[in-house]
């Protein structure tokens, strides 16, 4: 059984009190809530400030990272710095780093490697663009960000990871893909892991689902067969608001 998973992708947006404020009324909220894994990932400059408030309940993670330990990488911050704070997850390759920050799924898969040296577990996100869609390329595009992404990954890692189907055209639009596009293109991913990498880590990865996850939309997300959760960015920045996606 795939235990679901909700994260929030905070994105450029909170400083240290409030990544602190939100943690602990979260934390208030949560409850006995532990069917659900809940991850919020918040600014680098917050993750030390979480690192005592989110214990149990509430796991984080990081929006990126580079693959080096260390070195001359100006702005950098390295895996070995991420599970100094304590780190769990790292976002990989969302779609604004490949769009804004040139990343590649070449660069997308030695992230991917260096944070299983690390014993951080990656989210790597995928995810067509509107244009792509409209031209009937989703699959085709999908598939080679996942085969290049996971390039050389064994299927016990691959098996242990999260990947996060994000339509470029969902994503802060409001626009949401139907549950079952949502779903159609999470189950071809779980059939393209199946034939590349085989099937125990295609039953055993988590997909989730992301672009415009509301409370009202969640519920219906959920129920699909091959989604395994959200990661959510809008909606994950108020407690009140991420606590319901947790709740659903
Ligand atoms: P959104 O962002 O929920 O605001 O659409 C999702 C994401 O970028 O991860």
């Amino acid at each position: 059984m795939r235990k679901p998973i909700i994260a929030g992708n905070w994105k450029m947006h909170k400083t240290v009190s409030q990544s602190v404020s939100f943690v602990e009324e979260l934390s208030g909220l949560i409850g006995g809530a532990d069917k659900v894994e809940t991850v919020i990932c918040p600014p680098f400059t917050a993750l030390y400030a979480v690192r005592d408030l989110a214990k149990g309940k509430i796991q984080y993670g990081a929006q990126n990272m580079h693959w080096q330990e260390q070195g001359a990488f100006t702005g950098e911050v390295s895996p070995v710095m991420l599970k100094d704070v304590g780190c769990k997850y790292v976002i990989i390759g969302h779609s604004e780093r490949r769009q804004y920050f040139a990343e590649t799924d070449a660069t997308v898969n030695n992230k991917l490697k260096a944070a299983f040296v690390h014993d951080i577990i990656p989210i790597m996100c995928v995810g067509e663009t509107l244009e792509q869609r409209e031209k009937g390329d989703t699959e085709a595009v999908v598939e080679e960000q996942v085969r290049k992404g996971l390039l050389d990954l064994t299927a016990e890692q691959v098996g242990a990871m999260v990947i996060a189907y994000e339509p470029i055209w969902a994503i802060g639009t409001g626009r949401t893909a139907s549950s079952d596009d949502a779903n159609a293109v999470c189950a071809f991913i779980r059939r393209t892991i199946a034939q590349v990498i085989g099937s125990q880590a295609a039953e055993n990865v988590r997909i989730q689902y992301g672009g415009s996850v509301k409370p009202d939309n969640i519920r219906e997300l959920m129920n699909k067969s091959d989604i395994d959760g959200a990661l959510v960015g809008g909606a994950s920045l108020e407690a009140a608001s991420f606590v319901k996606l947790i709740k659903y």
